[in-house]
């Protein structure tokens, strides 16, 4: 019997426990107990009956600023409750305070975004799109499309590694649509949004039904959604398969978004020296996106690219940065990077670097780490591995394994056409960075490869001070990427309304479409 809390699920407008057996969230680092989740038990149909029904209804009766008034008020309390925050991700994630504001901020970052974006929707309750077209010969029967916000719910299946941006990156727009969220966090760390659901819900800011979380297996969850709801999915590939196939995306065509996983690449401009600015940029760019997070991003540099007379230089700045990598409980000050979540996510990390060191050669690899304040037994930390590859063929393993984890490998390429060849050949990414200080090498390249990813970031030195970082996710730009990223989109400021509304084409009169397309019409 553990005596560690229960945590409640917030379902069908109230908190409820689930029954049954339990699964129990450890802290990574120390590998105590400190909460159990489970929704076992719950009836599901009436919860999903309830956001769909009861919560939609209100949500689309508020126009787009009153939603977007209340994404201000759930940023007003989450601020108020940030430093629970930030000890929960501690220690349910294992990171430091730096890791863990990635996620927090970067939640309440991309929340504030829409609130303010939703000023320029105004008291609508509906969106105009595009303009009107003729259908034939005479201009009094004309069509116009119009967006409507879904009358389903929105079902979040969130990944490990974000459990708080993970909620409110999807909710935000969610939310500003009118459209309800049932959100089931990933297991192995969800007490931070389920803590958070808990200060939004218990502050009444929210309509009855907008809101609701379950936690524990996604056993079940897929066989409630109808035909209007929408699911978007972010997690691994494998699980990613499974959702396409569920009948509700199958068969009754649920909106599905999946943000999967992805081999995001680093290209160094070929003509770069290593005494340049280009150059440091490049080796700070990595070591950062190595070690943020202890590498448990999805947008995290995976494959470097340089030039092959710069490969030696390369390995060798970068293994300078990487020894000075200090590994061990977040809770010590002097401790860089923290633990991975789970010893299951270690148990992965170990084995994916092994199966790509079968194929490359080790440059830099800080294990067995000294842990400063952790016991390398209990312990998920694992230390930064460079791995080098100086003739890589498109079949490599380097460009079909995900190690999620500090895990990078440094590609050496002989001319430009061949790293923009390997670079394609991990089949669609999430994110690309480019190093150079030359504008039309940046433009080439963005023009080159922009069809493989979601998203292009060039660094260069003139926004050396400026740029946003390469795994960083604004809330104006899309997130997502095709082929083995998913196929998804999120974000991209208004784009991410798209997903939770309906386009319809209206074939009327024009006095018709002068009423739908005015300002104050009933909803
Ligand atoms: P995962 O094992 O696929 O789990 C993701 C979510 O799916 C969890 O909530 C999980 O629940 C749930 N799930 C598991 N089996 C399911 C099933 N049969 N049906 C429905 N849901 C199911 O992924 P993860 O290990 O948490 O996350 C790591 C992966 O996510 C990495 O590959 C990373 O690249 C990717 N990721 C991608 C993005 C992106 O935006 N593209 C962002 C973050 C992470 P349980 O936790 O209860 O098993």
């Amino acid at each position: 019997m553990s005596n560690v809390p229960l945590l409640p699920n917030f379902f069908a407008g109230r908190w409820q426990l689930g029954q049954g057996h339990p699964i129990t969230l450890r802290d990574p680092v120390l590998g105590t107990e400190i909460a159990q989740v489970t929704h076992e038990g719950i009836d599901l149909a009436q919860g999903f009956e309830y956001a769909r029904r009861i919560g939609g209804q209100h949500l689309r009766a508020l126009t787009y600023t009153q939603r977007g008034e209340l994404l201000r008020k759930i940023v007003e309390v989450l601020n108020k409750n940030k430093p629970a925050y930030y000890d929960i991700a501690t220690a349910n994630s294992g990171t430091t305070v730096k890791d863990s504001a990635v996620d927090i901020e970067g939640s309440l970052f991309t929340l504030s975004t829409y609130a303010k974006l939703s000023e320029q929707l105004g008291q609508k309750q509906y969106l105009v799109d595009g303009e009107r077209a003729r259908l034939g010969k005479e201009l009094s029967f004309q069509s116009q499309h119009i967006l409507l916000p879904t009358p389903g719910v929105a079902l979040f299946i969130n990944a490990f590694n974000f459990p708080a941006w993970g909620l409110w990156e999807k909710a935000a727009p969610a939310l500003l649509s009118g459209v309800p969220i049932i959100v089931k966090p990933a297991t192995a760390t969800a007490w931070l949004t389920q803590k958070m659901v808990q200060d939004v819900i218990d502050t009444d800011i929210l309509p009855a039904g907008a809101l609701s979380i379950l936690c524990g297996s996604s056993k079940g969850l897929l066989d409630q959604l109808q035909p209007f709801d929408v699911v978007s999915f972010t997690g691994s590939a494998q699980t990613a398969q499974t959702i396409r196939c569920h009948p509700a995306v199958s068969t009754l065509s649920v909106r599905c978004n999946i943000e999967a996983d992805s081999l995001n690449s680093a290209l160094l401009d070929p003509h770069t020296t290593a005494d340049s600015d280009v150059f440091n940029l490049l080796v700070s760019e990595v070591v950062r996106e190595m070690t943020v997070k202890s590498g448990q991003k999805c947008t995290a540099i995976r494959r470097i690219f340089v030039p092959h007379a710069l490969y030696p230089a390369v390995a060798k700045a970068l293994r300078e940065k990487l020894k000075k990598i200090t590994v061990g409980n977040p809770r010590d000050d002097t401790v860089r990077m923290g633990s991975l979540v789970s010893q299951e996510q270690y148990q992965s990390v170990v084995a994916g670097i092994e199966a790509l060191k079968k194929e490359t050669e080790v440059l830099f690899d800080g294990n067995p780490a000294t842990l400063i304040q952790a016991d390398p037994q209990t312990a998920a930390c694992i230390a930064p591995v460079l791995l080098g590859l100086q003739n890589m063929p498109p079949s490599s393993q380097v460009n079909h394994t995900e190690v999620f984890g500090p895990v990078a490998t440094l590609i050496a390429y002989q001319h430009i056409d061949q790293a923009y060849e390997l670079i394609e050949s991990a089949q669609g990414s999430l994110v690309m960075s480019v190093y150079s200080d030359r504008p039309e090498f940046i433009a080439q390249t963005a023009l080159k490869l922009g069809p493989y990813h979601g998203r292009i970031h060039a660094i260069s030195p003139e926004v050396a001070t400026l740029h946003t970082g390469h795994g960083n996710v604004m809330p104006v730009s899309i997130h997502g990427g095709p082929g083995r990223a998913g196929g998804g989109e999120e974000l991209g400021g208004l784009r991410a309304l798209h997903f939770y509304h309906r386009r319809v084409a209206i074939q009327s009169s024009l006095s018709a479409l002068d009423l739908l397309t005015g300002e104050h019409l009933p909803y």
